[in-house]
């Protein structure tokens, strides 16, 4: 479990390598890992995913907003910044997730996995 103290250092949300240039502090990855996300949102098969739930999912990662926990499982905070859902591939904890429908959580996890 990663509990950074985000005001001395930052680490690199993808490979935990800390991270020193401002840049890379603000977009939360080193700038590898930013280029492999990047690679990743235009190549990974979201074909079954709305196009609007793949704008929101590539802003999640964008905004660092989607975590790596363990395995395939994120953590992924709510549009409004007060939950946080856990978020795989193919199912998340949110409203819409646990109603059994896809969400941009899950495309952003697939994403991030894809990167
Ligand atoms: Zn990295
Ligand atoms: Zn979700």
């Amino acid at each position: 479990m990663a509990t950074s103290k985000n005001t001395e250092q930052a680490h690199c949300l993808r490979c935990g390598r800390r991270l020193f240039s401002t840049s890379s502090i603000a977009s939360g990855y080193g700038r590898s890992c930013r280029a492999k996300v990047n690679a990743a949102s235009t190549a990974a098969d979201l074909t079954d995913f709305k196009p609007a739930q793949v704008d929101s999912a590539r802003e999640l990662i964008e905004d660092g907003a989607i975590v790596p926990l363990r395995g395939q499982v994120f953590a992924a905070v709510s549009s409004d910044g007060n939950e946080t859902y856990l978020s795989h591939p193919t199912n998340c904890n949110c409203p819409g997730g646990l109603k059994g429908r896809r969400c941009y959580h899950q495309a952003a996890a697939r994403l991030l996995i894809a990167a």
